[in-house]
């Protein structure tokens, strides 16, 4: 059991969360504020709800309200494997890594959902394919880079954190993929003969 994550949600702790995360301007909280968000996260560990925080995306924690953390750590909770709890106290070995981070997406997209957020689909789908900008790989989400060594200039999507590029790149080749599954399936005895 770890202390550390157990403890306590005090003015102090909170304040520094909040500060933390820049969830309201400037380096102090004000104190109704302060208030609020230990009302609506009474009984919550300071751990739970860095946990809770640091599982959004930038552009969205910025704008949380202390009841939706409630609602993400609630969720947590009812879902201890997909929070990291140590069951069997063993770190991942290397070779889980590509089904951890498949399952830190699938995760991502029910707290989307849950939440009532856009933009995962979208998020989803772009990152089925490389970044021909920043050069992420297939499955990686975009990173910040706005200039690239061909000085091409691309900022990332707000909504989906990707460059928009990458986006289109899966849009256009989920077209390419259903025209051609459709072609495939009328062509049914094509290269038989060979
Ligand atoms: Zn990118």
């Amino acid at each position: 059991m770890s202390d550390r994550n157990a403890q306590q949600l005090t003015r102090n702790a909170m304040r520094a969360l909040l500060a933390h995360y820049r969830i309201t301007p400037g380096d102090t909280a004000p104190e109704d504020v302060v208030t609020e968000w230990l009302r609506e996260l009474r009984g919550r560990s300071v751990g739970e709800c860095h946990a809770a925080l640091s599982s959004l995306p930038l552009n969205r924690v910025q704008h949380v309200t202390a009841g939706e953390v409630a609602r993400l750590i609630t969720l947590a909770r009812s879902r201890p494997a997909a929070t990291g709890t140590p069951s069997s106290a063993r770190p991942p070995r290397p070779r889980d890594r590509a089904a951890d981070k498949a399952a830190g997406a699938r995760g991502i997209g029910t707290v989307y959902e849950l939440m009532g957020w856009t933009g995962h689909e979208k998020h989803a789908l772009a990152r089925t394919v490389p970044c021909p900008f920043c050069r992420a790989s297939a499955g990686v989400p975009c990173s910040p880079l706005t200039r690239n060594r061909l000085r091409q200039r691309e900022i990332r999507d707000r909504e989906t954190r990707m460059h928009p590029s990458r986006l289109r790149a899966a849009e256009e080749r989920k077209r390419a993929n259903s025209t051609s599954s459709g072609a495939a399936a009328s062509g049914t005895t094509q290269g038989a003969s060979a």
